[in-house]
């Protein structure tokens, strides 16, 4: 089974993420984790994706993602299915994805949208903040860690990721509905979509999402 995680920022793709992949064995690529990663490098391409990601908070071009993504894809073990977290954003991502799987003799099974208002992912994204070393995530109003602002398992000063900026939110929020909505269409129109109401918490938005898999 592929499973595509889709919605806007702060919809809770990488808890849900997190698992789906746990149990249902699936193998788990996350465009954000990705991209992260490159964007530490000092090549060129890595400064390229550190400016759009972090500085200008844009999606990195499809032709670019696309290569990025299948290629990872080719190194990694999926054969019992796979959990896309973050991609595809965009209509081209998605009709390349569709071919890349067509020709592994696969297919996307379900996009599971989650769906949240524009002030939800604002108020999520805000209020977010991340331990620098193990990366856990906490929520400083929903989900606060025991010490003001410390990672309860390492200890350290929590931050905020870098895209995480006003200026990178809002762009961040652009992009995704002009680019990602058309996508959610299309996949509604051919019947692949279930709409999950992500503003409900955690527990109940993953009971929801594992009723309307395939069985
Ligand atoms: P995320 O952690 O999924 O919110 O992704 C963080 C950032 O990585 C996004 O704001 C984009 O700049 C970039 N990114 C993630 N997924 C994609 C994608 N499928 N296509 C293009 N850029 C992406």
């Amino acid at each position: 089974m592929n499973i595509v995680l889709i919605g806007p920022q702060g919809s809770g793709k990488g808890e849900q993420a997190k698992r789906l992949i746990e149990k249902f064995n699936l193998a788990y690529f996350s465009a954000g984790d990705l991209l992260r990663d490159l964007a530490g490098e000092e090549s060129g391409q890595g400064k390229v994706i550190h400016h759009l990601m972090n500085v200008e908070g844009k999606l990195i071009p499809d032709e670019i993602m696309n290569k990025l993504v299948f290629d990872k894809l080719n190194e990694i073990d999926w054969k019992n299915g796979l959990l896309f977290d973050g991609f595809p954003r965009t209509q081209h991502q998605f009709a390349e994805l569709e071919k890349y799987l067509t020709s592994k003799a696969e297919k996307v099974d379900r996009l599971i949208y989650l769906k949240i208002k524009p002030q939800t992912s604002i108020s999520r994204l805000t209020s977010r903040r991340i331990c620098p070393k193990c990366k856990t995530i906490y929520n400083l109003v929903t989900d606060r860690p025991k010490e003001d602002e410390k990672c309860d398992k390492c200890g350290l000063k929590l931050v905020q990721r870098l895209d995480e900026s006003p200026q990178a939110i809002e762009n961040r929020l652009k992009s995704y509905y002009e680019l990602t909505e058309p996508l959610i269409d299309q996949a509604r129109k051919e019947g692949l979509l279930e709409e999950i109401d992500g503003e409900k918490p955690i527990g109940e938005v993953f009971q929801e999402i594992v009723e309307k898999l395939p069985q």
